[in-house]
């Protein structure tokens, strides 16, 4: 009787085990899923919006600098792009 017990015991520990690690690799895929799947689904337009832009050089120093944040100036059908009001005051 003790040792059908005990092997009752340990059927019931290893279904508990086994259902246990089903619901954890479950939890684990929601859980991969929901810090992974936004991520993917939101990569395309974020990494549209973070596109480095193409990094133009100020002539008089020869920095680079952001076209977006750069001071401009037009010359000859040209845009130079300047680090500060210095460079484009010099330029
Ligand atoms: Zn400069």
């Amino acid at each position: 009787m003790f040792l059908f017990r005990a092997l009752f015991y340990l059927i019931l520990t290893i279904v508990a085990i086994s259902v246990l690690r089903g619901v954890l690799g479950f939890l684990a895929r929601i859980f991969l899923n929901a810090t992974v799947g936004p991520e993917r689904r939101a990569g395309a337009p974020s990494k549209e919006s973070l596109k480095p832009e193409a990094l133009k050089k100020d002539p008089v120093c020869g920095t680079f600098v952001a076209p977006s944040t750069a001071l401009t100036q037009e010359r000859g059908g040209k845009m130079y792009f300047f680090c500060s009001k210095e460079c484009r005051d010099k330029f």
